[in-house]
């Protein structure tokens, strides 16, 4: 086992890796900007490591930096947290050059993952359902004319070097196509500097449901179910629960089953989330995150397994600590994502934190980087905290939900909170019934 680990993160999820390291008798080593000298991570690891200026590209993002760090260190692995360098093929190659271990996916899985025209087809001949649409990539305007025509509209053009919602474009008839398909182009290429789209038939009331799974990177592989991740705002989580309110049993198993088979057979290893859009009893998957999730705690609560240590043990090369047959799904979670940010238009709303004060008791988890007198700086993602919950099913989890916001405390900046206590009180969410588009809505009709 490791005797040392390098976190490539800062925030709540750096925290969340320290603490695994810990429980594993772990040393751990926290890498911080300037504008994080002061930062929680920085405090709770064994040691820390200025890598340079507040800008991402020049610190949590400069990979030669990282390494060096290491280096100085003495770490053996580096634990990329989600998000900066968690998917990125290039800073694998460099850990691995460096004798070091990436606790993550190898560098094929990752890059195979990360161009969506080769995710899907890769989903597709390991047996995983997929959305209807073209044969890779469309590359002009009549191919994409005949696609949809023969698909039927509406149609969404996507990018395939894609992520994080941009240079999607939906078209709901021919004429809407064409400049659909254009403006995907451009913005593709501005984005990702890569304009080639693909086209998917456009599901009209989907849940976004995903799989978690794991495999040991020799043919090992289980899942851990389902997350429904289908409040979002911007195409961006806001709250997750698990088991999905609308899963069956035999769903879950047969999903389950046909992703964890799938990993399997690439000899995938480590955490992954196979993202599916569902409909009418459908799974069509949309994209895999080679990664550990930001929702991740969820699944750890309704099965009673940290994925973190995990995830540190299958990268050190042992086995899966768990089988298929051990992992049982026990009550309900639900998890909110707390940004630093002001209704209604969730502003980024940094700044000085005078008071702050974590809820407690049965079945509350909240993992946050925040302290009393800590300032948020205005660089970095506005995710401050996520309250997760459980209970032994889904109306307790929300009557406890309710019960830990209560309790919360987050004085001197806006949050997203006062969204969480209007949500329980909707009919729809208690209930749970909502889909992809469902909050884009209700935001518009309660906030304006
Ligand atoms: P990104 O990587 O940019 O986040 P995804 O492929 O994961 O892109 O899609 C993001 C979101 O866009 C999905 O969660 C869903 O809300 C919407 N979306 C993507 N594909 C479709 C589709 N075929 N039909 C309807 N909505 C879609």
């Amino acid at each position: 086992m490791f005797e040392k680990i390098l976190i490539a993160n800062r925030g709540e999820i750096a925290l969340r890796v320290i603490r695994a390291c810990r429980e594993m008798g772990i040393k751990s080593v926290a890498v911080h900007s300037t504008a994080d000298s002061d930062a929680m991570h920085v405090r709770m690891a064994d040691e820390a490591i200025c890598i340079g200026p507040a800008p991402s590209v020049d610190s949590y993002l400069h990979m030669a930096a990282i390494i060096s760090a290491c280096e100085i260190s003495g770490a053996q692995a580096i634990h990329p947290g989600y998000g900066f360098l968690s998917e990125n093929a290039n800073f694998v190659q460099m850990v691995e050059d460096h004798d070091l271990t990436f606790i993550g996916p190898r560098a094929e899985h990752i890059r195979q993952m990360g161009d969506k025209i080769t995710a899907k087809e890769t989903a597709k001949a390991l047996g995983i359902p997929v959305v209807p649409g073209s044969e890779g990539g469309v590359p002009d305007l009549e191919t994409a004319k005949k696609v949809a025509g023969g698909m039927g509209y509406p149609v969404i053009i996507k990018a395939t070097a894609g992520g994080g919602g941009r240079g999607m474009k939906v078209a709901k008839s021919e004429t809407e196509l064409e400049m659909a398909f254009r403006t995907a182009r451009s913005e593709a290429k501005a984005a990702f500097g890569n304009d080639e789209v693909y086209i998917e038939k456009y599901l009209q009331k989907p849940r976004h449901i995903e799989i978690q799974v794991f495999g040991d990177g020799k043919g090992g592989a289980v899942h851990l179910g389902e997350r429904d991740c289908s409040l979002q705002r911007r195409h961006q989580k806001v709250l997750e629960e698990a088991p999905g309110p609308v899963i069956t049993a035999e769903q879950r198993a047969w999903i389950g089953k046909v992703c964890a088979d799938a990993i399997g057979k690439m000899q995938y290893a480590g955490a992954g989330t196979i993202e599916f859009l569902f409909e009418d009893g459908e799974f069509y998957f949309i994209e895999m995150n080679t990664r550990l999730q930001v929702e991740h705690p969820v699944t750890e609560a309704i099965f009673g397994v940290d994925l973190v240590r995990e995830q540190i043990r299958v990268a050190a090369g042992n086995s899966l600590s768990f089988r298929q047959e051990d992992l049982q799904v026990l009550g309900h979670s639900i998890e909110v994502r707390i940004n630093a940010e002001r209704l209604p238009n969730f502003a980024p709303c940094p700044g000085m934190v005078n008071t702050f004060h974590a809820p407690g008791g049965l079945g509350v988890r909240m993992d946050s980087a925040l302290y009393g007198g800590y300032r948020i700086p205005p660089y970095y993602d506005s995710l401050i905290g996520k309250l997760i919950v459980h209970g032994r099913d889904r109306p307790e989890a929300l009557a406890r939900l309710k019960r830990a916001l209560g309790e919360l405390i987050i004085d001197g900046i806006d949050t997203t909170v006062p969204l969480f206590f209007a949500l329980l009180e909707n009919e729809d969410v208690l209930s749970g019934n909502y889909d992809i588009h469902w909050l884009e809505k209700f935001l518009a009709a309660e906030l304006g």
